[in-house]
């Protein structure tokens, strides 16, 4: 049988496994290609085209010769200059161009971070439910993640008493998210200060992904850690990117924000792994932080509407338990009442069998659990039509009973 080694794959790499939340949407995609009426609630990301003049500005970009060439390393001067700016707008927190990485989505601001921070041996905590790429890009920094369960009776939120049990000498750094991939979960600011405050108390960075910070809903808000912890801010790194705020998952353009010293790292790491983001690209994200901000909150809108729906749909059915999702366009309900239940003469004994079944039977897709460190919960995403989105609630009512 051929093994990785065999095929000459390295224990780094063959340690890795493909993205399961990117495998249910390729999944779902094959069956729709095969014709089935698939409805998939994997979707990472926003269904609308980016708006017309961020496309318009990349258009005029790829037409003029100075784009044809390389940025420097860390990314064109101005759009540094502008994720300043935007960052003071749009959180509060004030910082310099030498503190700004223009990186290959905000993926790759995470995988930079973990590269120049962490080093074999260290401990990094993460909260999960966790997004997908966190364990893995913490181990390929050689470090090792530390999980923090937290449920939907805790509102998939970590205390500092949590935070403070696992910390030991070789903890190095806390990956924070709010709003959260993949429960929608939104921390209130005194929760955010308490978590930076104890991380300051003792020397502990935090990664803080931003990259939801406009999709919040209802009277809940954003507030960004080193803004609420200003003392943080030499042991923050702040990841954000246009890829949820302005629909431009395709374009791959986002940032790291973190002390000078250590953004020149990731500047460096940089000039080998990539030289620097397309410019074209670069100069569609100056267009799309510097230009009309309507269309952020037009889709919010969208995106709110179509949340309560399928907030109201889940929690009326029967085995399921959904908490509000507040923020970024995902539902995490339990699905545990439908574990061990008869469902058109199937039955699942774990949330991955459980989404199998329904894809199968019902052709929904949504992404199990235990993508996330989390069986016994499902992942579904409301970045998608409203039609659609209501069809598949209404297969999941009629299926679940
Ligand atoms: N952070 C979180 C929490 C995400 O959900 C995603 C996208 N799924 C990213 C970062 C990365 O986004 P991108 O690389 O497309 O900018």
């Amino acid at each position: 049988m051929d093994t990785p080694e065999s095929q000459g794959i390295s224990a780094r790499a063959a340690a890795v496994p493909g993205s399961a939340t990117m495998e249910i949407t390729a999944m779902a995609n094959r069956l729709r290609a095969a014709g089935e009426p698939v409805i998939g609630y994997g979707a990472g990301e926003p269904d609308f085209p980016t708006p017309v003049h961020i496309v318009e500005a990349a258009q005029a970009a790829a037409a003029d010769p100075r784009n044809h060439h390389y940025t420097p390393a860390g990314g064109l001067l101005e759009l540094r200059e502008a994720v300043v700016t935007k960052t003071k707008r749009d959180s509060g927190y004030d910082v310099a161009a030498d503190q700004v990485v223009i990186t290959n989505g905000g993926k790759h601001a995470i995988y930079a971070a973990c590269q120049v921070l962490l080093d074999p041996g260290d401990e990094v905590l993460l909260p999960a439910p966790y997004w997908v790429t966190y364990p893995e890009t913490i181990k390929l920094a050689g470090a090792r993640p530390v999980l923090l369960p937290t449920t939907v009776d805790s509102g998939f939120q970590v205390t500092v008493d949590q935070l403070e049990r696992a910390r030991t000498p070789q903890t190095k750094m806390l990956i924070f998210v709010s709003p959260s991939n993949p429960t929608g979960a939104v921390y209130a600011p005194e929760r955010i200060r308490a978590i930076g405050e104890w991380a300051v108390e003792h020397g502990i960075w935090v990664m803080t992904d931003e990259i939801y910070e406009h999709l919040v809903y209802g009277d809940v808000g954003f507030a960004s850690m080193p803004v609420e912890v200003p003392e943080l801010a030499a042991l923050c790194v702040v990841v954000n990117g246009v890829a949820k705020s302005y629909a431009m998952t395709g374009w791959r353009v986002g940032w790291l924000i973190a002390p000078a010293p250590v953004a020149a790292a990731a500047v460096r790491l940089q000039s080998h792994m990539t030289s620097n983001v397309a410019n074209v690209t670069q100069q569609a994200t100056l267009a799309a932080i510097t230009g009309p901000q309507q269309s952020v909150s037009d889709m919010r809108a969208i995106f709110d509407a179509r949340r309560r729906r399928m907030y109201q749909m889940l929690g009326a059915m029967d085995g399921i338990e959904c908490i509000e999702p507040m923020g970024a366009f995902y539902a995490f309900p339990s699905v545990a009442g439908l574990l061990g239940r008869d469902l058109g003469g199937a039955t699942a004994k774990t949330s991955l069998e459980l989404s199998a079944i329904v894809l199968e039977q019902i052709k929904v897709a949504f992404v199990p659990g235990e993508a996330f460190g989390a069986p016994g919960y499902a992942r579904f995403s409301f970045a998608l039509a409203d039609d659609d989105l209501v069809e598949g609630l209404e297969r999941l009512t009629e299926f679940f009973g």
